[in-house]
């Protein structure tokens, strides 16, 4: 891992009117974090669990400059998460630092008398193939379930991931729950693992409380190798699991169908279910601007993968291209039509790509390039 730079002192207020907004002052531009909706965020759980989301949204504000001193407006609990965060990094824990003007916190009481529905489970929903999945295995194995989508979390196309998480809720026929963030955080890139996942979670655990949610479900897939980011660590789940019991919070479980595999699970789920799900998958990494001058090559040279392909499919990103490998590879009865000049061409292209985007091998699995090698290996 290489050295990371630290921040030697930062402040983060908390705001006096919505204890679940954080601004962190900074020389230039002020940083800020909040849940704006449900209004009623936080009812139903412990004051422990509403210091559990402060702490958490408080990492989230400034894990990108792992601060050595954190001077707070309000009392942090909780700060064993950030020790353990810190420690993962292999740095020494924050020093907390009281702002003498402090906000005192209120318990956020029970306002809603009005008894919500229960639900067992709540899924973690991005929109995605992975969140996909797992809310149609449940609607097949007849769980009751409702699809909580946080917006906002990723910086870029927050207004496409909750359309499609709200497509795919109905589609579904599952309940759909939104939590609203203004996230003017500077926690972007593959670095915003470091507490993504965790935070994630845990905002949909709080949310699933008024349903008496007792399973919280997320992308599985955990890794045991140190370098892997806090919240992709396994043990580190094991340690956030316990802090979210401590809290009275349920805990999380990951699910997952590995990676191309789980484009074979949902071509398997769609027939089952009869529902056309692989076109309500919602991931393409292109703006949708420029995503039909990106597509056209494919229109072009494989008009068959085009055709049979979602309009929200651009072709060339690594999420598209995953679709696309597991698609043919698992044959997806809508491709049966395919030639085998289709098949080399996207592998051959695929090979290209890899080779130009060797920059970003974070991102590619080696499932990914195995199936490819197979693939290539079947002519
Ligand atoms: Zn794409």
């Amino acid at each position: 891992m290489s050295k990371i730079e630290q921040e030697n002192y930062v402040k983060v207020n908390l705001s006096p009117k919505n204890p679940f907004e954080m601004t962190f002052l900074t020389k230039d531009k002020n940083k800020s974090l909040s849940v704006e909706n449900p209004k009623n965020f936080g009812e139903k759980v412990s004051m422990e669990a509403q210091d559990l989301t402060r702490t958490l949204i408080l990492s989230h504000l400034i894990i990108r400059h792992f601060p050595k001193n954190i001077e707070t407006n309000f009392n942090l609990e909780h700060s064993i998460f950030l020790n353990s965060l810190y420690q993962h990094y292999g740095l020494n824990s924050p020093r907390i630092i009281k702002n003498p003007d402090q906000i005192k916190i209120k318990k956020i009481s029970d306002n809603t008398n009005q008894e919500k529905e229960k639900y067992l489970s709540a899924n973690a929903h991005s929109g995605g193939l992975d969140s996909l999945y797992r809310a149609a295995k449940f609607l097949s194995e007849n769980k009751k379930f409702i699809i909580t989508h946080v917006k906002n979390l990723n910086h870029k196309g927050g207004y496409r991931e909750a359309l499609a998480s709200k497509t795919q809720a109905i589609a579904l026929g599952s309940p759909y729950q939104e939590i609203l963030l203004r996230n003017g955080s500077d926690n972007t890139g593959f670095a915003t693992m470091r507490t993504r996942d965790m935070f994630l979670a845990l905002l949909v655990a709080v949310s699933g409380a008024q349903h008496g949610i007792k399973n919280v479900y997320i992308e599985g897939d955990m890794q045991n190798e140190k370098k892997s980011h806090f919240s992709e660590y396994s043990p580190a789940w094991d340690f956030f699991n316990n802090l979210l019991t401590t809290v009275g919070l349920p805990t999380i479980k990951g699910i997952d169908a590995h990676d191309i595999e789980t484009v074979a699970e949902l071509i398997k789920l769609e027939s089952n279910l009869n529902i056309n799900l692989l076109s309500l998958v919602q991931n393409c990494f292109s703006a949708s601007y420029q995503l039909p001058n990106i597509r056209k090559k494919w229109e072009t040279a494989t008009p068959q993968i085009a055709e049979n392909s979602p309009s929200n499919w651009c072709g060339s990103c690594l999420k598209c291209r995953r679709m696309t490998l597991g698609r043919i590879y698992y044959h997806d009865p809508k491709f049966q039509n395919l030639t085998q000049e289709e098949i080399n061409f996207f592998t051959n292209d695929t090979y290209k790509w890899l080779k130009n985007y060797s920059h970003n091998q974070d991102l590619i699995s080696d499932n990914f390039i195995r199936h490819l090698d197979n693939l290539k290996n079947q002519r």
